[in-house]
């Protein structure tokens, strides 16, 4: 605390991430990263783009970028903005879209960064309950309100919730922007990316850094009708004009046009997703089934925190939140084949 901190600051509560180990090497199971690493030809671009040219500022608008994203959702460019990882594309939304006076809503267990958003902005929120298989019941939506946050697939449980439950949020909230954070729909799950042409209200968000294996260079971006795209310039304007450089323009463009190295890499996740899920329920876990490049897993016998603490113990990291109704269950990400194997056989001598 400082006596130079302003009220909003003194009061934020700011998002913890995962952690990042500095020297140790670990196998690094708790932040969702993409074990397999970027497109080649990403990398390519990106050290094309090293060279005096970094004197220059970078294309303020993306528009190479979002052309691309464009063309092949079959929309136009001016659907889409991009920012610096979409966690600022998130931000500049609830900034955008959520000042009124209703309170907006989401789930009560759901990515940790949409509170801290709202204390940021002064948003308030309201939590609507999960079911007692974790599942987001549309029905809790339906009520007067300043906004809807949705991510599909919800993290850290990993359940994808189907289309028509958010075309009947969509259809309950016509008066308020409805967000949708699909930072892992590639891996499962139907995006609501289709339904943007039938709904003013709908803004979609998605990242470079899960299936597209660049969340060290921070790229996300959000679809939606031309007037909420506009919104979001106009925050962004009022902030940084250049939230992507040159290096992150080049790299995103030329990973989202490699879908064989896309496609190769997310097919082996979801492969190997499947195979670690059966071999922690054959070791007593309670898995819940996975959309995204991670499970959520609880064990019968042993609490997930001793296991946590165990697990960093023998060098694997896994993700644990000290967070009611979710404080038995740990969050683990698919990493390579090997890794995933590697897992398997010290829970086994743990357990
Ligand atoms: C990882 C994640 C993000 C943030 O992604 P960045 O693009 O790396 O900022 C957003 N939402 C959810 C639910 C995530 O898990």
């Amino acid at each position: 605390m400082s006596r130079f901190w302003s009220p909003i600051v003194q009061k934020l509560e700011p998002y913890t991430p995962g952690e990042q180990p500095k020297h140790q090497t670990f196998i690094k199971l708790n932040t969702n990263e993409n074990p397999w690493g970027p497109s080649p030809r990403a990398l390519e671009a990106i050290a094309a783009a090293t060279g005096d040219a970094l004197r220059l500022y970078p294309d303020p608008s993306a528009s190479d970028l979002r052309a691309g994203i464009a063309s092949s959702l079959q929309l136009t460019s001016d659907h889409i903005f991009a920012g610096n990882g979409s966690d600022e594309v998130l931000a500049h939304a609830f900034h955008a879209f959520f000042s009124g006076k209703e309170p907006i809503l989401f789930p009560e267990i759901t990515y940790a960064f949409y509170p801290t958003y709202c204390k940021l902005y002064s948003i308030e929120y309201q939590l609507a309950p999960l079911d007692s298989d974790f599942c987001i019941n549309p029905s809790d939506f339906s009520g007067a309100c300043g906004g809807v946050v949705i991510a599909n697939p919800n993290a850290p449980t990993g359940l994808a919730m189907p289309l028509e439950n958010i075309e009947a949020i969509l259809k309950a909230n016509p008066d308020v922007v409805v967000l949708v954070d699909e930072a892992y729909i590639d891996f499962g799950g139907q995006s609501a990316v289709q339904l943007v042409p039938d709904y003013d209200n709908l803004l979609v968000v998605q990242t470079f850094s899960k299936s597209r294996s660049l969340a060290g260079m921070r790229v996300g971006f959000a679809v939606g009708q031309p007037h909420l795209i506009e919104g979001l310039h106009r925050v962004k304007d009022s902030f940084n004009s250049y939230p992507l450089d040159r290096l992150s323009l080049a790299g995103a463009l030329a990973a989202w046009e490699d879908t064989e190295w896309f496609e190769k890499t997310r097919d082996q996740i979801v492969a190997d997703r499947e195979k670690l899920t059966e071999n922690l329920q054959t070791l007593g876990f309670t898995v819940l089934p996975s959309s995204t490049n991670f499970i959520f897993a609880s064990h019968a016998h042993v609490p997930a925190e001793r296991i946590h603490a165990d697990l960093r113990e023998h060098g694997i990291l896994v993700r644990y939140f000290k967070k009611e109704r979710i404080n038995d269950w740990l969050r683990i990400s698919i990493g390579t084949t090997e890794e995933c194997t590697a897992l398997v056989k010290v829970l086994r001598t743990m357990l």
